[in-house]
This record gives structure tokens, C-alpha cells and sequence, in this order.
């Protein structure tokens, strides 16, 4: 099986990152057993507005039967507490476009989901992300500004439609990460004091990022380079990132840390596919 035949903004993420830990994800399927709580809050809340977006309301549609529920529960208060407040942008949004592209010079194709195209009053197409963010706005909005999500995602549309000049835009969500449970409070207590900080102040932001032509340009470049690397650690070896071991975004550490110390794959199940976020292009 030609484990290159499509590759995601996430895959190249993991790569540059680390390429063993890319190597266990992407070319090996491995996956632990046990979730991310934070990974799985952050794909719930994606489900649900998607959802919301698609004029259908809010649901535990599509929730992983492996979050804990009392991070479901959060998850839920925590979209149906935006909307409730009217804080959730009203966009007029098409959502959850799947894509995929020829990357120029490779048999590599570039996949992926965008979260939401609107076409808003002054007749301009925007590209949607969704996020939510432990971390300070202003911190998150340093990483993103740097990103090739939207890059990458603006050059791929703009190969599959005519309309010319798209910008994008990052719906953040934060989240209360310093309300803690307090002595003798309950969960559900602590549930309600999160909803009320979502209406009190204002925790959700948007972040619009122009498209910048030349940026654009520079994208088939970017990725014809970037699947030669991956060809190269594919047949020369794959380096190890040990900076990444500890520092994972998700707090939990990298999720192969121990078979990459030589241990067994016992905790760990081999996924079908490669991109299974993908339900159109689910290939590889
Ligand atoms: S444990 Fe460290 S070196 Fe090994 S895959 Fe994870 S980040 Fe890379």
C-alpha cells in the first residue's frame, strides 16, 4: 500500500514536528488505545458546529464513545452556551467541505476538511476554521499567524473553483481552563460556573487573516518539498524530534512514547484507514 498517496495538513504538522512520530501515525496506522480527552473535546465541538452551522441545532451527534462524560457534558455546555449568549458568529456557512488536490511534480494528492465557506455581505468568500484554545488568545493568534493551514487550504480551493480572492477566518473559542472544581463543589456546579462564564465576557474571537498572493504561490513548492522529505525518511530512516517527547500541544505527552522506547505495540490498535476524519476521500 502506498502510504503517500494523499497526505493532510495535519500529516505535514506531525511530520515537521516529528518523523517518527509521523511514521507511527501515518505509515504504521498506530493508534493508542486510549484517546486524547483533548483531541476528542476539540472534535466534538467541531461535530457540533458543524452541525450547528448545517441548521441543525446541536447534538451528541457523532461523539466518541471514548470521551469521559464529563468532558462531553462540557463540550455541550460549552457550544450550546455560546449560541445561547448570541456569541457565535452568524455566518451563513456552507460547512465541512472535503477537498482534494494534485500536488504538482508528485503522485501525491493533498486532502482535507475545511470547516466552512461563507460568502459574506461584501460578496467575498471566506475560508472557516474553528478552534478552541486553553491558551490566551493573543498567544494562539502568534501560531496561527504563522500556520500553513489556511495557506495550504486557500491554494487548494482556489484549484477547484473560479472565484478569485478568498481570505480566512478563525472562530476561537476558549476555554475556562483555570476554573477548577473549588472544595465541597460538585461536577455539575462546576458545569454551570463554566456555561455563566461563557455569557459573562467575552471568550470567543475571530481572527481574519487575508490571502497574500504570494503566499499562495508558494504553496505547491512547499508541498513538492515536502513529500521528497517524507520519500527520503521513508527510505533513508526517519529522525527522531526528542524536544516533541514531553511538549505535545495536548499536555498528555506524545501518545508513542513508549513503543518509541522500544516497547510493544500491545496498547495500541491499527487504524483502517489513514485520514479517517475523512469521510469522501477516505483513501490510503
Ligand atoms: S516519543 Fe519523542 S521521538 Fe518518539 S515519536 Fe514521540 S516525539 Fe518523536
Amino acid at each position: 500500500m502506498n502510504r503517500l498517496k494523499t497526505i493532510t495538513f495535519s500529516e505535514i504538522k506531525t511530520f515537521l514536528t516529528c518523523q517518527q512520530r509521523w511514521k507511527f501515525r501515518y505509515i504504521d496506522l498506530l493508534t493508542p488505545e486510549t484517546k486524547s480527552q483533548a483531541m476528542l473535546m476539540g472534535s466534538y465541538v467541531h461535530d457540533q458546529l458543524a452541525t450547528y452551522y448545517a441548521g441543525a441545532g446541536i447534538t451528541e451527534v457523532g461523539c466518541d464513545e471514548n470521551l469521559e462524560e464529563s468532558n462531553r457534558q462540557f463540550s455541550y455546555i460549552m457550544v450550546d452556551a455560546v449560541i445561547d449568549a448570541g456569541k457565535l458568529k452568524q455566518f451563513d456557512v456552507d460547512p465541512e467541505k472535503e477537498f482534494m488536490v494534485d500536488i504538482p511534480g508528485r503522485r501525491t494528492k493533498f486532502t482535507g476538511k475545511i470547516d466552512g465557506i461563507v460568502l459574506d455581505h461584501n460578496g467575498r468568500n471566506i475560508l472557516i476554521e474553528h478552534k478552541t484554545t486553553g491558551n490566551t488568545f493573543d498567544k494562539l493568534i502568534k501560531v496561527l499567524s504563522e500556520s500553513w493551514q489556511c495557506k495550504l487550504y486557500l491554494w487548494a480551493i482556489s484549484r477547484l473553483t473560479d472565484i478569485p480572492t478568498w481570505e480566512s477566518c478563525y472562530q476561537i473559542i476558549e476555554k475556562p481552563s483555570r476554573l477548577r472544581l473549588k472544595k465541597n463543589e460538585t461536577e455539575s456546579e462546576l458545569l454551570i460556573r463554566k456555561a455563566q462564564w461563557y455569557r459573562d465576557t467575552e471568550h470567543i474571537h475571530l481572527f481574519y487573516k487575508p490571502m497574500i498572493l504570494s503566499e499562495i504561490k508558494a504553496v505547491p513548492a512547499f508541498l513538492y518539498t515536502i513529500v521528497g522529505q517524507m520519500l527520503n525518511a521513508l527510505n533513508q530512516g526517519v529522525t527522531k524530534n526528542c524536544e516533541e517527547c514531553e511538549s505535545m500541544i495536548y499536555k498528555e505527552g506524545c501518545p508513542f512514547l513508549s513503543v518509541c522506547q522500544g516497547g510493544n505495540t500491545d496498547h495500541f490498535e491499527i487504524r483502517e484507514t489513514k485520514h479517517q476524519e475523512l469521510r469522501g476521500y477516505n483513501v490510503g
